[in-house]
């Protein structure tokens, strides 16, 4: 069956469209925290941050089936939804932030806070990590590191190196934090030179994308600092750490303690119905619109508008940034317990959970990593890699994840780790 599906992607959609996992899932139905496939098997999901409130969550599934029996439409009619959810959002943001446009990607988010940086300073030039994602546009792209663009990336982009846990800038975890920001000022200075300017730097606030290394808490202060001071944009992309997914706070620039001056968010927002926005202050959207103007056909339409909101009011409603900060605590602990020489660190916030796996001389485990998740997925647990060398195991569950499920997850992984070949440690 599998081979069957796969053959026919590979007829329909072209080569290479990326697929989890050697045997991949066929899934047919999912509940909760749970999936099932088409031969009836039933796997723990501790990876999929899109159904953030559950899969299937009957009141997100109730307020997308109702609103379109009633209307849906694209975004040139006047309809309170939209305005409602934005009300509801940015009442969640501090730092002056009051403004939104609804996309369907975080992506397009993404874009647009390029352009804004671009609108408010008049520059091009910009900044993400040598090691990152933002999005599949073509502006985007360009900040997204796993496949280079083709001729190379855009001269007024500027990559530099991200942080990392194991190996910190700088040669200690003391001085990461220093040398990332000098990294920063000496591309700030590099595109004023070369003539782009400087417009902005664009960061998760969770470095998620970067393998989340573990970081101080003020790690961003001196970063933010020099943006500042150049007067570029601090462009912050909460796709992968917002909604409470690091248990401690709603937003991951809040838990970093940075002031974000555009804030994009996208994938869990609406549950699984394409919802993303981008989110800035007045100024910077008085700029925006000035100087570009915008419009999204669907971004933010009557049915997109209900999901986003009945996500947002099921979160509060079953406590789930609460669980997220309990379970998960409860989760890193039991993962801190877990003794294999080839697990360098466990690390993570809230429901945002991961473990490095090393080699005998402490380089990368790629191979052994890629194993350890194959043998997870036989076994009924869903996770991933992540990382520069995509060896740190990332764990990122819809939030309504129990003690329960979390005890299943790390028996089993203790379980799968015990019978894992020791070779394959310094295959990576
Ligand atoms: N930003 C980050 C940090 C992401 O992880 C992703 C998707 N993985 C995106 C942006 C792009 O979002 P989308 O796939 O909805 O365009």
């Amino acid at each position: 069956m599998s081979d069957a599906i796969l053959a026919r992607r590979n007829r329909l959609m072209g080569p290479n469209v990326p697929t989890f996992y050697r045997d991949p899932v066929h899934i047919v139905r999912g509940q909760g925290v749970w999936l099932w496939d088409a031969a009836g098997n039933r796997y723990l999901d501790c990876y999929n941050n899109v159904a953030h409130v559950g899969h299937c969550h009957p009141r997100v599934v109730e307020a997308i089936a109702r609103q379109s029996m009633t209307l849906n439409t694209h975004t040139r009619y006047l309809h309170e939804g939209v305005l409602d959810y934005l009300e509801q959002l940015t009442a969640r943001l501090g730092h002056g932030i009051s403004q939104g446009i609804m996309v369907c990607t975080g992506s397009e988010a993404n874009d647009i806070a390029l352009r804004m940086a671009q609108a408010v300073t008049g520059k091009t030039g910009i900044i993400a990590t040598d090691n990152t994602y933002h999005g599949n546009t073509v502006a985007t792209a360009a900040l997204s590191t796993r496949r280079p663009p083709i001729g190379g990336y855009p001269p007024h982009v500027r990559l530099v190196p991200a942080p990392e846990s194991l190996a910190p800038l700088g040669g200690s975890a003391e001085r990461q934090a220093d040398v990332f920001a000098e990294n920063v000022a000496h591309a700030i200075a590099d595109l004023e030179d070369s003539g782009f300017g400087f417009s902005g730097i664009m960061l998760c606030p969770f470095f998620a994308n970067e393998g989340f290394p573990d970081l101080p808490a003020d790690f961003l202060a001196p970063t933010a600092r020099i943006v500042r001071a150049a007067g570029g944009l601090m462009l912050v992309d909460e796709v992968q750490p917002g909604f409470g997914r690091l248990g401690s706070h709603f937003w991951g620039h809040d838990r970093a303690g940075l002031v974000p001056d555009v804030v994009t968010v996208g994938k869990p927002m609406a549950n699984g119905h394409p919802v993303a926005a981008v989110l800035a202050r007045p100024d910077v959207m008085g700029a925006f619109r000035s100087a570009f103007g915008y419009f999204n056909t669907f971004g933010g339409n009557p049915v997109a508008a209900a999901a986003a909101l009945a996500t947002l009011q099921v979160m509060e409603e079953e406590g789930l940034q609460a669980n997220a900060r309990d379970t998960g605590a409860y989760a890193l602990a039991r993962l801190r317990a877990l003794r294999h020489p080839a697990i360098a660190q466990a690390r993570g916030a809230g429901l945002f959970l991961g473990l490095e796996c090393v080699t005998d001389d402490g380089g990368p485990a790629t191979a052994f990593a890629t194993e350890l998740v194959e043998r997870m997925r036989q076994r009924g647990i869903l996770m991933n890699r992540i990382g520069r060398h995509m060896n740190t195991l990332k764990i990122r569950p819809p939030m309504p994840f129990s003690r329960d499920n979390a005890d299943l997850l790390v028996d089993t992984l203790g379980e799968v780790l015990a019978a894992m070949p020791t070779e394959t440690a310094d295959a990576g």
